[in-house]
Formats: structure tokens, C-alpha cells, sequence
């Protein structure tokens, strides 16, 4: 392991690690391929989720979420494989984690399946604001269109495209059996089969956040309290545009407004914190 990678992995640790006391592994955490739902990931969600996975913490079959069971994603690429292309004709790419866990008594026989590629079937969940018909590009969370994934349409192979990556929440491993073709599943929240996702309500939250901040900005606290009580209904679809036209509006006021997402680590439950 060189100096740089460990360095890598120290900016997450309390106290610097040695080489010794880490174990480093590879996840494919997910790609650009169209999926057994018919979706698949754009390039541009590819890059944030690219971002977003850093840091983030993984876990080994739900139910042993003890400490040492725990896994930190501490570099992240986006990797083409030429010699694939999607099932839509275009370059492969998958998005790969580098992932480390603390050695411990503990889990050295799971450091064992890791390395016998017992452990493969990555998950992750994220949240994707937009879901595009590959054909028409209608937003499918908003009543989309006609056209049925998996048909094709003048040729074109009919999908939908997740897009705008809000969040990535956490990935984990689930054992399959060696002879299992491996894959990526994915869990996000979509409009349609989810209508509200467990963390809806933060994303929604954040968004309000966001809208009352920049209408402080354009109008002052007035403005920013009637945007407030107009955010308070809305679905995030809604909270989206929203914030956009609050966007739109700070900007033609010319204020130096900070838009990036308040850098707010979320808080990792405890026993998934890494030492
Ligand atoms: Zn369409």
C-alpha cells in the first residue's frame, strides 16, 4: 500500500492507522448499464454519485452491523471498460469504491470471504431527483409519457435515466454464492413505485432550507418566511422547482449566494462508526 492511499484512509480515522491495521478492498458500486428495472444511471449521476460515495460508510448483511463489521469508502473512480458497451450500445463504465475495514479478531473470516469473492453483490441507495424516458426525455416522477421501458422505439432501446443525485446514503454487501452472477442492486427513491421513501422528509427538509435561505437573500426575512409557509406542502418534485426559481431570482439580485449544499456530515449511527 503506498503513503498516499493510507493517507487517504486517515483523513476518516481518529487516530492514523498503519498498514498493518487495515484491510483495502474493491466494490463495484454500480455502472451505466441499463438494469432489470430498466433504468440506469447518466453519466452526470455517475460523477455525483462519484462524490457522494466517499466517506460513506458500508455494512456486511444488515443483520451484523456490529463496529468491526463496518466498511468506509475512502476513494472513489469512474473506470471505462472498452471491451463492453451497455446493452444500448454505449462505452462501459461502472463506478468503483475502494473501501477499507480496521482488522480486527473479529472480522478476519469475513476479510477471508472478501478475498474469496464470496462476499460480491454490492447495493447502494441515493436518491435521484429526475427519472427521464431514454426516448422523450418526459420526467417519469411527474406522470412521464407513453413510452414503455423496453420496447424500442426507431431502433432505440426504451429505458429511463436517473439523474440529479441528491444523496447517496450507504451501500452494503450481501453474501451470494460464488456461482451467482454478480450484479449491482440498487434501492433509490423513485416517484412511482415509492411515492414517499423513509428519508423523503430530509431531503425535503434540506430543500426548504435551501428556498428560505435564498429568499432571505432576494427579499429579506419577509420574504423568507412567506417562502417558508409556501414551501411547507410541497413534494420534493415541487420543492425542486422551487428552489430553482428562488435560484433564478437570487441570482438576477445579483447577491453572491452560496448554493452548494450545506456541508452537513450526517451523523453515522454508532455502531457503523469505524475507529
Ligand atoms: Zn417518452
Amino acid at each position: 500500500m503506498d503513503k498516499r492511499t493510507l493517507d487517504k484512509i486517515n483523513k476518516f480515522t481518529r487516530r492514523p492507522l498503519t498498514e498493518e491495521e487495515v484491510y483495502v478492498f474493491p466494490a463495484i458500486l454500480c455502472d451505466n448499464d441499463i438494469d432489470r428495472d430498466g433504468e440506469r444511471f447518466s453519466d452526470g449521476a455517475l460523477e455525483a454519485l462519484k462524490e457522494l460515495f466517499i466517506g460513506r460508510t458500508g455494512i456486511f448483511d444488515h443483520k451484523a452491523a456490529a463496529a468491526n463489521q463496518a466498511a468506509r469508502i475512502f476513494d472513489t473512480q469512474l473506470i471505462e471498460d472498452p471491451s463492453r458497451t451497455t446493452k444500448d450500445g454505449r462505452p462501459y463504465k461502472f463506478l468503483r469504491g475502494e473501501a477499507y475495514m480496521v482488522r480486527t479478531g473479529e472480522n478476519r473470516d469475513l476479510i477471508a470471504e472478501i478475498d474469496g469473492g464470496i462476499k460480491k453483490e454490492v447495493s447502494i441507495s441515493c436518491s435521484a431527483a429526475e427519472r427521464r424516458c431514454s426516448v422523450c426525455g418526459a420526467d417519469r416522477s411527474r406522470g412521464g409519457c407513453a413510452h414503455v421501458n423496453g420496447r424500442t422505439y426507431a431502433g432505440k432501446l426504451c429505458h429511463t435515466v436517473l439523474d440529479r443525485i441528491t444523496d447517496a446514503y450507504e451501500w452494503s454487501f450481501v453474501a451470494v454464492p460464488a456461482q451467482v452472477s454478480a450484479g449491482v442492486t440498487k434501492t433509490f427513491s423513485s416517484g412511482e413505485e415509492h411515492p414517499a421513501p423513509a428519508y423523503s422528509e430530509d431531503i425535503a427538509e434540506e430543500l426548504r432550507r435551501d428556498i428560505r435561505r435564498l429568499a432571505y437573500f432576494s427579499g429579506g426575512r419577509t420574504a423568507s418566511d412567506a417562502a417558508g409557509l409556501a414551501a411547507k406542502e410541497l413534494s420534493c418534485q415541487e420543492l425542486i422547482r422551487l428552489k430553482k426559481s428562488y435560484e433564478a431570482l437570487a441570482e438576477k439580485a445579483g447577491a453572491g449566494v452560496q448554493l452548494a449544499p450545506e456541508e452537513e456530515e450526517k451523523p453515522v449511527p454508532e455502531q457503523f462508526r469505524l475507529r
